[in-house]
């Protein structure tokens, strides 16, 4: 192992990382995977509890993705996906617009979930030139919202430290107060919200809707920006909103997607039927890249036209597409009705849930809030002003460090240890990865309150 490790250090640059780090704390180096468990070299195992960024869904090297994805190398690995077609790929836009909220009705592909958003706002904003309405090229986002890492997906994220040195480089977008309900824009208790800030959003809308393009929100759940999950109702109204305004609603489900809010898609538990959603990570069960966005018919007409027009989309990525990842995607969907995925994880949600509510009362817990396989527990330096740990003291790395020695892959946004967990989670082993949880978090954070 140590071999690797050297080898890595010297040819390797890792994403959202300190490299002088890895002085101290080397990538942990995985050799094989299995359900929710990763395994390195030694056979030491780790719980997988952030499902490898999000994307993983039905656990590691499941037998019926391996099977598809073999299967379709044998016939056709890749082919360009202008002026040619292919059996995966239509397979797959068929069973996702079935799945999909009603009103989308087309598919385009990409290769990740920056690049299946960047088409939204590409296609939103060609969408009012294309009708003549070349003023409506704004976009409003949430400030806590994360839709990617390239410059388009930045410019319509909240400003956070993943991206203020890139601001100069950024478009300019309107930002509204995020519904965090914990730091409750309004000053409410949880009891007294009438979502008030919704407003907010409202009144930008209001006054600007004539120069806007459209919302992009991640729905039910700010993931990257903390794990914040809140209302549905603020969903539904922005939904209305965007309706009466006649402006685009964008949903990124890049992160909720595939069931991991208890439904297919977290824009299910309201009806909501967007004019753009995003998909990606979890569409191949975390085994190959793939991303798309799913758009309207509405849309989709309005590039419809003669060539020499401009109205067409001048968009594509190499990958687009892809046969095997398809594959793969289509072998992950059959899953869910092969094994009933999503019938199966109403039984381990309440009981997930209900033991994260037993956290609430350590005494550095400011916040624990959930939804689906999704959970998230909020650190405070003090409970009572909710003043977090500052940037300097490195909680959220000490609590991943102390993690790893217990097997349990811990990587806390900040002050916030979440689980994103696979939908093939067992309750034993929900029960064992929360244990060693509680052991981490006790351990590293009594000193402070002793
Ligand atoms: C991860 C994520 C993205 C970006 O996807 P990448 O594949 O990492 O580019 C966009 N939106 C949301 C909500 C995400 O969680």
């Amino acid at each position: 192992m140590k071999n690797w490790i050297k080898k890595d250090a010297k040819y390797i640059w890792h994403p959202y990382t300190q490299m002088k780090d890895c002085g101290e704390l080397p990538p942990v180096f995985v050799k094989k995977a299995k359900g929710i468990r990763l395994y390195d070299e030694n056979g030491k195992a780790y719980y997988d509890t952030i499902s490898s960024w999000w994307c993983n869904i039905h656990g590691h090297n499941h037998p019926l993705i391996a099977e598809a994805i073999k299967n379709q190398l044998k016939v056709l690995d890749h082919v360009l996906f202008a002026g040619f077609t292919h059996k995966p790929a239509i397979l797959l836009a068929e069973k996702l617009l079935g799945i999909a909220p009603k009103k989308l009705e087309k598919v385009f592909f990409s290769d990740n979930g920056s690049t299946a958003v960047e088409v939204a706002i590409k296609m939103s904003f060609q969408y009012w030139r294309n009708k003549g309405k070349k003023e409506k090229k704004l976009f409003v986002c949430l400030d806590r919202g994360y839709h990617g890492d390239t410059i388009g997906a930045m410019s319509v994220s909240g400003e956070s430290l993943f991206n203020e040195i890139f601001k100069p480089l950024l478009f300019q977008s309107i930002k509204v107060h995020s519904p965090y309900c914990y730091r409750c824009p309004e000053g409410k208790e949880k009891s007294q919200c009438k979502t008030d800030c919704f407003k907010h959003l409202e009144s930008i809308v209001k006054k600007q809707h004539g120069k806007i393009s459209g919302i992009i929100l991640e729905p039910l759940l700010m993931a990257a920006g903390g794990m914040i999950v809140y209302p549905l109702e603020y969903l539904i109204k922005a939904s209305r909103l965007a309706r009466e305004y006649n402006i685009h609603l964008l949903i990124d489900e890049i992160a909720t997607g595939f069931g991991r809010t208890g439904k297919m898609f977290a824009c299910n538990h309201g009806n909501i039927s967007p004019d753009f959603l995003c998909l990606s990570k979890g569409m191949t069960s975390g085994t190959l890249p793939l991303g798309a966005t799913l758009t309207t018919n509405d849309i989709y007409n309005a590039f419809y036209d003669d060539y020499d027009k401009r109205k067409t989309f001048f968009h594509g990525h190499t990958f687009t597409a892809n046969p095997i990842a398809c594959s793969a995607g289509m072998a992950s969907l059959e899953i869910f009705e092969k094994e009933e995925t999503l019938k199966k994880i109403q039984e381990v949600i309440p009981f997930f849930h209900t033991r994260l509510e037993e956290f609430r009362n350590l005494p550095f817990v400011g916040d624990v809030r959930s939804i689906g396989m999704v959970g998230a527990i909020e650190l405070v330096k003090n409970k009572e002003t909710k003043e977090p740990f500052g940037f300097s003291e490195r909680i959220g790395y000490k609590i991943y460090k102390n993690g790893l020695k217990e097997g349990i892959i811990l990587r806390p946004l900040g002050d916030i240890i979440y689980f994103f967990l696979p939908l093939c989670v067992s309750k034993t082993e929900l029960e064992d990865i929360l244990i060693k949880t509680g052991k981490v978090v006790n351990n590293l954070l009594k000193q402070y309150y002793i």
